[in-house]
């Protein structure tokens, strides 16, 4: 299939798009999307397909505005409305009881959904102009890292979907944080834009879940299906090191090859002469580090690294995202620079 290109005065187009059955890539605020009419179960099944997305790990659907939750949700608890007010539209996923609407291609047979209301206008024009609800998820191949520009998008899915809209590059750069009403406390399934601070503001208590900040364990069961997937990486696997940014720096100086990639922080930039680096802006501004972190970790797949060392921002508001998204690209692959000699 020839995939269209398509630019924001082409909303109509869009929506037909996703009317029509057919598969679009939805810029948002957080990511670019693969999206699907999220009530037809066979263009559902097309996203798996185009992703190459293992079956059990289900998708988010993205509504236009808060009023639509109840036409796909049931027991919606006071908390979500004090979410919605405070978060969306936003990069915000809170996980709530399914109606039987939903079909179980999206929600991978779960009795919970996921939804969201994206804050991106060009996405929100699209959803309410399509009329229904998108399942979506990130508009990468499978494991690859996730793609914040359109032409990021089209290295991976190129002539496997209808369109692809180019709403700019995506604000935020990391997924939405997903977040859990149906458990007691509210528990953290993903970290992202919205922080956990943030959330525990409107919630009080929120319990974090293991998945978040660290690898599961053989026998494990995770809340979230995709929680098991290896996510994120390029194809040279990756060390994180975490720790104060000087010693961070200096750590990875001391154990370079000439083969080697790093994602540091824009002050250490010149410490790693010969390397392919990736500068991914001043410590200390995680915000910016969300926006280019998935970026840095493309860039490396045209290069010939064969190793990549990464800096990483303290687990702090969005930091908690960048970190999450690193360690899981390293397959929890972490060296504290703090605790070496
Ligand atoms: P992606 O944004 O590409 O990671 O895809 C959607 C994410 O939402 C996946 O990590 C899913 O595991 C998660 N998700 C979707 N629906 C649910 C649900 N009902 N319960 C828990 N997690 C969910
Ligand atoms: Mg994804």
């Amino acid at each position: 299939m020839k995939t269209r290109q398509l630019t924001p005065e082409d909303v109509p187009a869009a929506a037909a798009v996703l009317r029509s059955g057919g598969l679009l890539g939805i810029p948002t605020e957080t990511v670019y999307g693969l999206g699907a009419n999220g009530l037809d179960p066979a263009a559902v099944a097309a996203i798996f397909r185009a992703k190459g997305r293992p079956q059990d790990n289900p998708l988010i659907l993205h509504i236009p505005c808060a009023d639509w939750l109840e036409q796909y949700c049931v027991q919606v608890p006071p908390s979500a409305y004090a979410l919605a007010e405070r978060f969306w539209p936003g990069p915000l996923t809170m996980v709530l009881r399914r109606r039987a609407i939903v079909p179980d291609a999206v929600t991978a047979g779960l009795d919970t959904v996921g939804m969201r209301c994206p804050a991106h206008p060009v996405c929100r024009a699209i959803l309410s102009a399509a009329g229904v609800p998108a399942a979506a998820p990130s508009g990468n191949t499978s494991g690859r890292p996730s793609p914040t520009t359109a032409a990021h998008m089209l290295e991976d899915m190129e002539g496997k979907i209808d369109a692809i809209v180019d709403g700019g590059p995506c604000q935020v750069g990391v997924e939405s944080t997903i977040v859990d009403l149906t458990a007691a406390p509210p528990r953290l399934l993903r970290p992202g834009g919205v922080t956990l601070e943030q959330l525990q503001q409107v919630l009080g208590p929120v319990a974090v879940d293991p998945a978040v900040l660290r690898l599961m364990r053989a026998g494990e069961q995770p809340k979230a299906p995709g929680m098991k997937y290896r996510h994120y990486a390029p194809k040279a696997p990756v060390t994180v090191v975490r720790g104060e940014p000087g010693r961070s720096a200096a750590y990875i100086a001391a154990h370079l090859t000439a083969d080697s990639g790093v994602i540091c922080f824009d002050e250490y930039r010149d410490r790693f002469p010969g390397c392919n680096v990736e500068a991914i802006g001043p410590a200390g501004e995680a915000a910016e580090h969300a926006r280019r972190v998935f970026d840095a970790l493309r860039a490396f797949d045209r290069t010939p690294v064969t190793r990549i060392w990464a800096q990483c921002p303290p687990v702090e508001g969005i930091g908690l995202a960048v970190s999450n998204r690193l360690n899981k690209a390293a397959g929890f692959h972490i060296v504290d620079a703090d605790l070496e000699e």
